[in-house]
């Protein structure tokens, strides 16, 4: 859970390594959608680029489907899933269906201040999705991914206006959800105005 910016994907990236399990990231399974422009990409673009929600039964959908592959079996890491109390409901349905649980939500706090700064300096791979700050990751030759050599790009959804319709909703529709977690219990808080450095031995901690 947390804002758009304050670090989730990033974090996430470095945890699923970390213990070896996949990281599913809903923002990056739409991209891919929208890049090979199938249907669902093809609909889910008309709400990304504005910073909307893509509507609960198409994002439900498509996260069942990668849920139930093979490798997330073992476990997985989800980022920027659930983010609305139906897609929760969801969530906990599928799981409970396949006899799992939810075991730890961790909460993303950040300042306006640090988001902003964030999502204007990110840049992706068109590639891989490998995410890059101009300032605070930059990419060993400029524009180019370390990771694979395509092209860096700026999401459209992090043109300045757009993020403050995406941090509108993000208060709005997602926010509610941690009190949720916090009634299960679940909830673990991440202070995400630290570098990524300096999080690895707060989330040891938290992981326990
Ligand atoms: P960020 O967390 O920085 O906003 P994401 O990559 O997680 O970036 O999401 C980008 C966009 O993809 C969102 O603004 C939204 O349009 C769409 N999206 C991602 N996850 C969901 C979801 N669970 N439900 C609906 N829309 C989603």
């Amino acid at each position: 859970m947390g804002p758009p910016g304050a670090g989730k994907g990033t974090v996430a990236k470095v945890l699923a390594k970390k213990i070896r399990i996949p990281h599913i990231s809903a923002g990056d399974l739409l991209r891919t959608h929208m890049r090979k422009k199938t249907e669902l990409g093809k609909k889910a673009s008309l709400f990304v680029d504005k910073g909307q929600l893509v509507p609960d039964d198409l994002v439900i959908e498509m996260m069942r489907k990668r849920l139930l592959q093979s490798d997330a079996l073992q476990g997985f890491i989800l980022d920027g899933f659930p983010r609305t109390e139906g897609q929760a409901k969801a969530l906990d349905k599928l799981l409970s269906d396949e006899h799992m649980t939810v075991d730890h939500v961790l909460n993303f706090d950040a300042s306006n201040k640090k988001i902003t700064e964030r999502l204007s300096g990110r840049r992706i791979c068109s590639k891989c999705q490998e995410i890059y700050h101009l300032k605070n990751i930059p990419p060993k030759v400029s524009g180019i991914c370390d990771r694979c050599g395509g092209e860096l790009i700026q999401r459209k959804d992090d043109a300045a206006g757009t993020i403050q319709k995406r941090l509108e909703v993000y208060r709005e529709e997602t926010a509610p959800l941690i009190r949720y977690y916090d009634e299960q219990k679940l909830l673990r808080h991440v202070p995400a105005d630290l570098e990524v450095s300096d999080l690895e031995p707060i989330l040891e901690k938290l992981m326990k």
